[in-house]
């Protein structure tokens, strides 16, 4: 199942007609009836593995944790520099700290339950293979219940297992459940996808009643109407935005948890033509065990070319975020890049803004590059492996800043800051 990206069979919920989705996909839009709607859930999606046909026996589904993304690890170097002197044959060297960051690309999954009973990972399963989302068919078998709690727990492992001076960050990675199916009979336990019989160290008996006495998981994914709920307007947006904008009354919303929650935004006006706009994540965030509130606490901290004065002493600090998926060294340089230009003051929103790029970054997993950027913004390296397991995160306030940009040979320009963005970084194929 490595790398894959499987897609996903659901019906119009209006009328009924087939509609193939992306994993990633939180829009589901149908061109028959022309329905829109947002695909929402509390926590994550459950999807299952739909059975072979002609199954006369019950069907149990076994729930696996699937989790992808980029996970991002710091390290120290030390970089010698040789001094020589010619002349007088002399030899000095010095050592200077530096922070490398690296990232890679991670695809696992493992069994949901505390069970030994069960294979321990889906194993291959044809990439051909549609999903479904669970609940979308009530006859289909019983779903075992899982605990909510281990996929955490398996991310901290995970995290600390690697070897920076600092636990792995994952930013946007994603989770979700994948149930596989299987069945009884003959005294064996049954793929139900391959119709063979496990290996399972002829426990098998054991495993049937495991499977008729577990609990049953309830879920099925929430429909909400793409209509702005001010204004009833209808909310555009790509297959793949997290975050709508209403074009009627100018307000932003975040549907993901079952309703429609409004996210504060604001806009860097540009009154050139054929501006696309690039919404950048503004957080707010208290950093316990270092003195970074205002702007002028930064041109410290990052030894930044800047004298410091009164109005950075007024100049409140804010990390600064894509808030898109793009290329992984990008993202890092367009955090950094951003965070140490600060903002015009007093942008607004009250005016209507055309081509607006999608958020397909949530807020949640943009916060979590605040320590890479502040790492590698730290301009007194010595201490960093200690510095950065002293700190602590909390955001306290979040909002979206859209960026003017204009196309310009086969690059985005910021038009007020002049720093491009390569077109094909925007949704390549590893991505954050
Ligand atoms: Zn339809
Ligand atoms: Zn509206």
């Amino acid at each position: 199942m490595n790398g894959s990206n499987f897609k996903i069979e659901q019906q119009c919920p209006q009328c009924g007609a087939p509609i193939i989705l992306d994993e990633a996909d939180r829009i589901l839009s149908c061109k028959f009836c022309r329905t829109r709607i947002y695909l929402a859930t509390e926590d994550f999606f459950r999807f299952y593995l739909p059975p072979a046909e002609g199954i006369p026996e019950n069907i149990y589904f076994i729930p696996y944790w699937r989790i992808k993304g980029l996970s991002f690890t710091i390290q120290e170097k030390d970089i010698v520099v040789e001094h020589n002197g010619s002349l007088f044959s002399y030899s000095l060297s010095s050592t200077i700290k530096r922070v490398d960051i690296s990232n890679k690309y991670f695809d696992i999954n493992f069994l949901s339950l505390d069970s030994k009973l069960f294979p321990h990972s889906l194993g291959l399963r044809p990439q051909a293979m549609k999903l479904k989302f669970m609940g979308s068919n009530k006859h289909e078998g019983k779903f075992l219940k899982f605990p909510s709690k281990s996929s955490e727990t398996i991310i901290n492992a995970y995290q600390k297992r690697t070897d920076g001076v600092y636990k792995a960050i994952f930013i946007g990675e994603t989770t979700s459940v994948i149930y596989t199916p299987v069945y009884c009979a003959n005294n064996r336990v049954y793929d139900a996808i391959l119709k063979r019989p496990f290996e399972l160290m002829q426990r098998d008996m054991e495993i049937e009643q495991a499977l008729i006495s577990a609990e049953d998981e309830k879920w099925h994914v929430e429909f909400l109407p793409l209509l702005c709920p001010d204004c009833g307007a209808d909310l555009p947006g790509e297959k793949d935005a997290l975050i709508v904008f209403c074009d009627n009354c100018r307000a932003a919303w975040d549907p993901s948890g079952k309703k429609f929650s409004r996210v504060k935004y604001s806009v860097w006006q540009e009154t050139k033509d054929d501006i696309t706009y690039l919404p950048f994540w503004q957080l707010k965030v208290k950093v316990s065990g270092i003195k970074l509130e205002t702007y002028a606490d930064l041109i410290k901290v990052a030894n930044l070319p800047k004298s410091p004065s009164e109005v950075w002493a007024q100049t409140p600090f804010y990390f600064f975020v894509p808030a898109f998926k793009l290329n992984p060294s990008l993202f890092l340089r367009w955090c950094r890049q951003l965070t140490v230009t600060p903002l015009p003051e007093n942008l607004t929103a009250d005016f209507p803004v055309k081509k607006i790029y999608q958020v397909t970054l949530p807020v949640n997993e943009a916060m979590e590059s605040s320590l890479l950027t502040l790492a590698s913004l730290i301009a007194d390296k010595r201490n960093l492996a200690d510095l950065l397991s002293s700190l602590n995160f909390t955001l306290e306030d979040s909002s979206l800043v859209l960026h003017p940009f204009r196309v310009s040979a086969g690059e985005l320009i910021h038009t007020k800051l002049g720093f491009p963005m390569d077109i094909n970084a925007l949704n390549m194929g590893t991505h954050i």
